[in-house]
């Protein structure tokens, strides 16, 4: 690999959390029986038109401000033509010549930056579920909006990618646009990956890598591939402009179809969705709604809270848990204490719960007490992690499970020595 430079640009599919679909009215549950939210727009009778989502328009846009976007104010869909059994219109509409957001970028934790050509809408296809020698079709996924983020070839290494990725979701998740769940397929990853001689800045010949589940599925497979495109150039042989399929199972790549090339696709303007321009209030708008992002709220949580950097990335890696962490400091500013007892009893019992984080009901006031308790003598370890398990999905209150469960723990020398001298007292057999 020493005389090589890997180059990497990632294509990534998020569904966005809306209700209903991107041009219809029905539900995006796509967890439903097969086929039960579907109706004639999403399923391609002649005759329908599409409306579009104006949630969907708006999450996109607030996807495009997260990552420095220009925002082309004026909305215009194109119709991508291509057969696929689960997208029965015989074409997808999606946005080509005019994106909604251009040019943008994303800064990593590591200081590195980016570049985001593209960030546009698009509708989902459906699922085929392939049998021994049949297959079935269910359109419940069909026409979920999609929105398609497009790097600039500027990873230049398989960890590289998997930092981005996992930065780009965390921005995602903490501007409330998708849940990003990649076992679900609401969010997806493409790779195209192509090797130059170092110092060159002439592209090689890139290869598209699909069908990764995982991020660390697509950090392997970016191994994989710039290790055998690696062996095929020393041999000097020449790299095939292809598809790839990443093989989970035998951990390598293989040829899937030579690329097909853009104009295939015979793009022309959507007939049943005019032009329209963006008002500048609905942007005005995404822009509150953004709020902190990840790279502002660990910068300020490093100046502001006596952690370290490794600590900061774990609080900030769920939201969730950054925002209670700092409701807890509110109470009860001792950020070391309050940590400790997040990272080891509260994430270990909120691990076990079904639907994690969502499921927890204790209040930031109540979860103090236990710290502070445990922290004056008050509780033992024992006792203070079972208050917590009893709380932690009621917000009982801590100072009622305590007395009903009589778990305080007696720490007044001279009462203590009260109770061992009655006891000698009365048991003077056993003495
Ligand atoms: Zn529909």
């Amino acid at each position: 690999m020493g005389e090589y430079e890997t180059v990497i640009g990632l294509e990534v599919h998020v569904q966005l959390k809306t209700k209903s679909k991107i041009f219809c009215g029905c539900s995006t549950d796509s967890q439903s029986r097969p086929n039960t939210n579907i109706c004639p727009v999403c399923c391609g009778y002649p005759g329908v038109l599409p409306v579009l989502n104006s949630e969907a328009l708006k999450l996109a846009v607030r996807v495009s401000l997260a990552l420095n976007c220009k925002i082309n104010p004026s909305i215009y869909f194109e119709r991508k033509n291509y057969f696929y059994p689960d997208l029965p219109k015989n074409y997808q509409i999606s946005q080509y010549q005019r994106p909604l957001g251009e040019k943008g970028k994303l800064e990593l934790i590591s200081k590195e930056t980016i570049g985001i050509t593209r960030v546009h809408l698009e509708e989902d296809a459906g699922k085929l579920i392939h049998k021994d020698n049949y297959s079935l079709v269910d359109y419940n996924r069909t026409g979920t909006p999609l929105l398609e983020i497009v790097s600039e070839p500027d990873i230049h290494s398989p960890e590289e990618a998997f930092e981005y990725l996992t930065y780009l979701k965390l921005t995602l998740q903490y501007i409330g646009v998708s849940d990003c769940d990649m076992e679900k397929g609401s969010l997806r990853c493409d790779a195209n990956i192509s090797l130059r001689a170092k110092g060159s800045d002439k592209l090689g010949v890139k290869v598209e890598v699909k069908n990764m589940n995982s991020f660390k599925g697509v950090r392997s497979a970016l191994e994989y591939e710039a290790k055998r495109q690696a062996e095929v150039l020393k041999k000097g042989e020449k790299i095939i402009q292809e598809t790839r399929l990443w093989d989970q199972e035998l951990l390598k790549t293989t040829s899937m179809r030579s690329k097909e090339k853009a104009h295939d696709y015979r793009y022309f303007p959507e007939p049943d969705l005019p032009d329209f321009s963006l008002s500048p209030e609905l942007i005005e708008e995404e822009k509150e709604c953004l709020g902190e992002l990840p790279l502002e709220k660990r910068k300020r949580f490093l100046e502001t809270y006596a952690l370290g950097e490794k600590e900061t990335g774990i609080l900030i890696a769920v939201r969730e848990l950054a925002d209670f962490f700092e409701a807890a400091l509110k109470i009860y500013p001792k950020a070391k204490e309050v940590f400790n007892w997040l990272m080891g009893p509260f994430l270990e019992q909120v691990n076990t719960l079904e639907g994690g984080f969502a499921a927890v009901k204790i209040s930031a006031e109540n979860f103090t007490k236990i710290v502070k308790y445990f922290s004056e003598n008050k509780l033992n370890n024992l006792a203070a992690k079972k208050v917590l398990a009893l709380a932690l999905t009621t917000n009982e209150d801590v100072d009622e499970i305590i007395k009903k469960h009589g778990l305080s723990q007696m720490s007044d020398q001279g009462e203590l020595e009260k109770f061992i001298e009655e006891a000698l007292k009365e048991n003077p057999n056993a003495v």
